[in-house]
């Protein structure tokens, strides 16, 4: 899509710190860590969001993609011998501001133990 912000980075036309790339998606770091380590796994394929990625075989099966390579992910971002949080923010009202789906990978410090 090309007016959707991820999808110019998936394009390389939009600049970003990539972690980690492979044919589905890229692992780039977030402009505004809220964490010592704070990247973004980005599927290469424009789903809006979490639901609509998942109502799809495609979407279903970029999603297990993800999870195959979440070891070689979390290694890439120097996480491989700590904890870290998995997020997803689906849609307006669940704090997503880029409807492109993506995941925060965060860690590289105690985090808390309370969700908002
Ligand atoms: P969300 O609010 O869950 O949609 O997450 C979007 C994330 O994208 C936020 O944490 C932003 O800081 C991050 N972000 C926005 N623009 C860029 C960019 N150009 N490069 C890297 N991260 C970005
Ligand atoms: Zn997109």
């Amino acid at each position: 899509m090309k007016s959707c912000l991820f999808c110019r980075i998936v394009s390389g036309e939009v600049k970003s710190d990539i972690i980690y790339e492979n044919d589905v998606l890229i692992v780039f770091k977030d402009i505004h860590p809220i964490a010592p380590v704070h990247v973004l796994i980005v599927p290469k394929k424009h789903f809006s969001h979490l639901v609509e990625m998942v109502e799809s075989e495609e979407g279903r099966t970029v999603l297990n993609d993800i999870t195959k390579v979440l070891p070689d992910i979390v290694r890439s971002a120097g996480l491989e011998n700590r904890g870290f949080r998995l997020v997803n923010n689906c849609k307006e009202e669940g704090g997503q501001t880029v409807p492109h789906v993506h995941f925060h990978l965060i860690g590289g410090k105690s985090l808390s133990r309370e969700l908002p």
